[in-house]
C-alpha cells in the first residue's frame, strides 16, 4: 500500500509536488533535521533575514536585540528610533500571569461551588503541573466572568514563569475539567488575550533628537489622530508591530498570540486606537506604550529551535519579564521613527534605498551589483522594475 503524504520523507514529499528540478533542489538544500520534527508535512525551511537593534537602553541596561523581518527599512528605522530615545526606556509591570478559560453556555451559577471547593481547585492545579510550582509559579487565583446572560467564563490566573505557558495552562485547565463535570463546561483553553501581562514602557526624548519643537508637536498631533481614526490607528499599530513582531519571531515566540492580544487591547475602549501615546511634558517629548505581551525564554519552539536560542543569546541571559520590556522598547523606538519620518515630510525618502535594494535583486542584480544599481536609482525621479532592469544592463555593459 502506498504511503500517505504525511508519512513520506521531506524529499519524497517534494517529489509529489509539481516543481521544476531547480526549485525542488533549492527547497531540498534548505531542509533542517530539527525543523522537520516541528511541523507536519515538512518540506523545507523558509528563511527570513535577521538584523539587530544595536545598543538600546532599557531600565539602565544596554542590549543588542535580534529582529527577524522581511520588510526593508524596518531594522534601519528601529535603530534610528533608538538613537532618538535620549534617556533609558523605563519598564513597568506587575506579576505576570496567563489566563485559562473554562467556558459555560448554560446559565450556570458557580459562585457557591467555587467557594466550597477552593482548596480542591488549587490542589488539582498543583498535582497537574508540580514542576511549575517548584519554579515559583502555578495557579494564583480564579474568578467568574459573566460574558452574556447565558455565557460564563471561569478564568484561572496562572503564573507560568519564563515559559509563554500555553501548554502549562492547558494541562492545568484540562485537569480541572473533571471537578466541574456536573456544570457541563463547553471546554477549556488558555486565552491569548493576556490582560494579566500588561507591560508599559515609557521614554523622554529631547526635542532636538526629533528635529525640533515643531516636529515634536506634529508627532503628538499625528499620534492623537490615531486615537480617533481607526485608519490611522491600524497603520500606526502596524508600525509598532514591525518592531515587536520581528523580535517575537526572532526569539522563537508566538507572534500571532502577541499580535491578536495587542489588537484586542487597542480596541478595549470600544474603538480601535493607536497603542502608543505621545505628549509634551516638561519640555520633552514623552512616549508611552502599554500592551499585553505573552512571551517566554524557554519552552515551545524556543527550546526546540537552535535558531531561536542563538537569537536569544544575542540579548544575553534574560528571563521572560526582561524580554517583555525589551520587546516593547523596540516597539516604542519603531513607533517614534515612523512618526518622526511622517512629521518631517514622509517615509519614502528613508524607505527608498532599502526598497531599491529589493528591486535591484528582483531584476536579477548580483550582490556585488546591488549597491551600484541603488545609487543610480536613488538619483532618478521615477523608478520601476523596467527602469531598474535598464540601469542594471547599463552597468553590465
Ligand atoms: P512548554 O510546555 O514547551 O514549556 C514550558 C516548560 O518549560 C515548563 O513546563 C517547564 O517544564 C520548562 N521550563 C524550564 N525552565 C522554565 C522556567 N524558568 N519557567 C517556566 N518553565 C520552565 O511550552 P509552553 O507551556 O510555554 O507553551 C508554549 C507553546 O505552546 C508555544 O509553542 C505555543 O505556540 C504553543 N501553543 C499555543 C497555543 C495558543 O497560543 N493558543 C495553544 C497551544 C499551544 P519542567 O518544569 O517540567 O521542566
Amino acid at each position: 500500500m502506498s504511503k500517505k503524504f504525511y508519512e513520506l520523507t521531506p524529499d519524497d514529499r517534494l517529489l509529489e509536488l509539481s516543481l521544476n528540478e531547480q526549485t525542488r533542489q533549492a527547497l531540498s538544500n534548505r531542509q533542517s533535521a530539527v525543523n522537520a520534527q516541528l511541523v507536519e508535512n515538512y518540506i523545507s525551511d523558509f528563511r527570513v533575514p535577521i538584523g539587530v537593534v544595536h545598543d538600546i537602553l532599557v531600565d539602565g541596561k544596554r542590549y543588542s536585540v535580534p529582529m527577524a523581518v522581511e520588510e526593508p527599512s524596518v531594522i534601519a528605522a528601529a535603530n534610528n528610533g533608538v538613537k532618538m530615545l535620549s534617556d533609558s526606556v523605563r519598564v513597568k509591570m506587575s506579576r505576570m500571569a496567563m489566563i485559562g478559560q473554562m467556558m459555560f453556555s448554560n446559565a450556570v451559577d458557580l459562585s457557591s461551588f467555587i467557594l466550597t471547593h477552593r482548596n480542591e481547585i488549587f490542589e488539582i492545579a498543583k498535582r497537574a503541573k508540580p514542576s511549575i510550582y517548584q519554579r515559583g509559579g502555578g495557579l494564583l487565583d480564579f474568578k467568574i466572568r459573566k460574558v452574556s446572560e447565558n455565557e460564563t467564563s471561569l478564568d484561572f490566573i496562572i503564573d507560568t514563569k519564563d515559559a509563554m505557558g500555553a501548554n502549562i495552562v492547558n494541562t492545568i485547565m484540562e485537569a480541572e475539567l473533571v471537578l466541574f463535570e456536573q456544570f457541563k463546561p463547553l471546554g477549556v483553553i488558555l486565552s491569548n488575550y493576556a490582560t494579566n501581562q500588561l507591560v508599559t514602557v515609557s521614554a523622554a526624548v529631547e526635542f532636538k533628537q526629533v528635529g525640533g519643537f515643531e516636529v515634536a508637536k506634529k508627532i503628538v498631533s499625528l499620534n492623537h489622530f490615531s486615537k480617533n481614526d481607526p485608519y490611522r490607528a491600524v497603520t500606526e499599530n502596524k508600525g509598532i508591530f514591525n518592531g515587536i513582531s520581528a523580535v517575537v519571531l526572532a526569539t522563537g515566540n508566538d507572534w500571532r498570540a502577541v499580535e491578536a492580544s495587542g489588537h484586542a487591547y487597542a480596541s478595549r475602549n470600544g474603538q480601535y486606537q493607536g497603542l502608543a501615546t505621545w505628549t509634551i511634558v516638561d519640555n520633552k517629548l514623552h512616549g508611552e506604550l502599554t500592551l499585553p505581551i505573552s512571551v517566554g525564554t524557554v519552552g515551545g519552539a524556543i527550546s526546540a529551535m537552535p535558531d531561536a536560542k542563538q537569537a536569544l543569546s544575542i540579548i544575553g541571559n534574560v528571563g521572560a519579564d526582561d524580554l517583555r520590556g525589551i520587546i516593547l522598547s523596540v516597539g516604542l523606538a519603531q513607533n517614534l521613527a515612523a512618526l518622526k519620518a511622517i512629521a518631517s515630510g514622509g517615509i519614502q525618502r528613508g524607505h527608498m534605498r532599502m526598497q531599491y535594494r529589493a528591486l535591484a535583486m528582483q531584476v536579477g542584480a548580483h550582490s556585488d551589483e546591488v549597491i551600484q544599481v541603488v545609487s543610480h536609482l536613488i538619483k532618478l525621479k521615477q523608478v520601476d522594475a523596467s527602469i531598474a532592469e535598464k540601469v542594471l544592463m547599463e552597468i553590465r555593459n
